[in-house]
């Protein structure tokens, strides 16, 4: 299979999987990804943006499509109950806020809610950043109102970036959780494995956090072992995605095989096993940082 026949298949297949058009970035470590980050704590003017979430899902304006967003004039005037706008950064050159909807009493022909999950590919990979960091910050707020260490409410600092307590002086600032995930290659083999509760739909590559003490290169090889019984080689950095499920920073590797047979653990992998370009599981679409470490590998085999 060449190239071109590749692109097609791939794209195909992230068309179908989801039953929409999706935002496919190429393989370019150039990116500028990452939405803007602004400090200083401005008050919010009516046209500035702002990103709304009941719980975990985000609320988009129904009749214009997940890439449109709210102005907080818009949002004032739709939604009764709205909590304290946090700053998140800035989109199109406006301050964006973040902001929890209390009540569950909106129009639902005005604002449709679903997970992030169901904007995944179908905004540009900016703004779904965007979105995954807004909600991160809304739970950092909510999960951290009272001192772990005293019980003290806490109070906001450092351009509202941080939390302290003014009691015992512990402070709490946003927190990412690192993971490694690699795609292990064998000549023109690739091991893909599919993970238990995942019930064999698809295959993916394999993943792990990144435990206190270690190198994101010790916990590759560490996942690896743990999960397939291989040993590997010849890391090599791939790209990062921030995954806001709910607060992965994904750090993508390549690496080869270097010694062992497969052996799975069985309270995390259901099956695993070596595939080629011309026999290929179910895999993850391209929105994904795993799909776009599989997707290079089959680019250049
Ligand atoms: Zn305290």
């Amino acid at each position: 299979m060449d190239r071109a026949s590749l692109e097609v298949l791939y794209a195909e297949r992230v068309v179908s999987d989801r039953g929409c058009s999706y935002y496919v970035r190429p393989d370019c470590e150039e990116d500028v990804m990452s939405p803007e980050i602004q400090s200083g704590a401005p008050q919010p003017a009516d046209q500035d943006w702002v990103f709304l979430f009941s719980g975990a899902d985000a609320l988009t304006p129904l009749q214009s499509g997940p890439q449109a967003l709210w102005t907080v004039a818009e949002a004032r005037s739709l939604f009764a109950d709205l909590g304290p706008l946090i700053l998140t950064g800035t989109w199109e050159q406006r301050p964006a806020w973040a902001c929890q909807v209390m009540s569950h009493a909106w129009d639902p022909m005005r604002a449709a809610a679903g997970s992030l999950y169901t904007l995944l590919g179908r905004v540009q990979d900016p703004l779904f950043a965007t979105y995954g960091r807004a909600l991160q910050l809304l739970n950092w707020r909510q999960d951290h109102q009272f001192c772990g260490r005293c019980g003290t409410p806490t109070e906001l600092i450092d351009d509202d970036r941080g939390l302290n307590c003014s009691v015992c002086a512990h402070a709490v600032y946003p927190r990412l959780s690192p993971c490694a995930i690699v795609l292990v290659t064998r000549g023109e083999e690739m091991l893909l494995a599919s993970a238990v509760g995942s019930g064999g739909r698809f295959y993916s590559t394999l993943a792990g956090f990144v435990e206190p003490g270690e190198r994101v290169e010790d916990t590759v090889h560490r996942e690896v072992f743990e999960e397939v019984g291989i040993r590997v080689s010849n890391l090599q950095y791939f790209d990062s995605q921030p995954w806001p499920f709910p607060g992965q920073l994904m750090l993508g590797f390549h690496a080869t095989w270097h010694e062992g047979d497969i052996r799975i653990d069985p309270n995390e992998i259901e099956h695993a096993d070596w595939f080629t370009k011309d026999h290929m599981p179910p895999i993850p679409p391209l929105t994904s940082i795993a799909g776009r470490l599989i997707h290079s590998f089959l680019s250049r085999h």
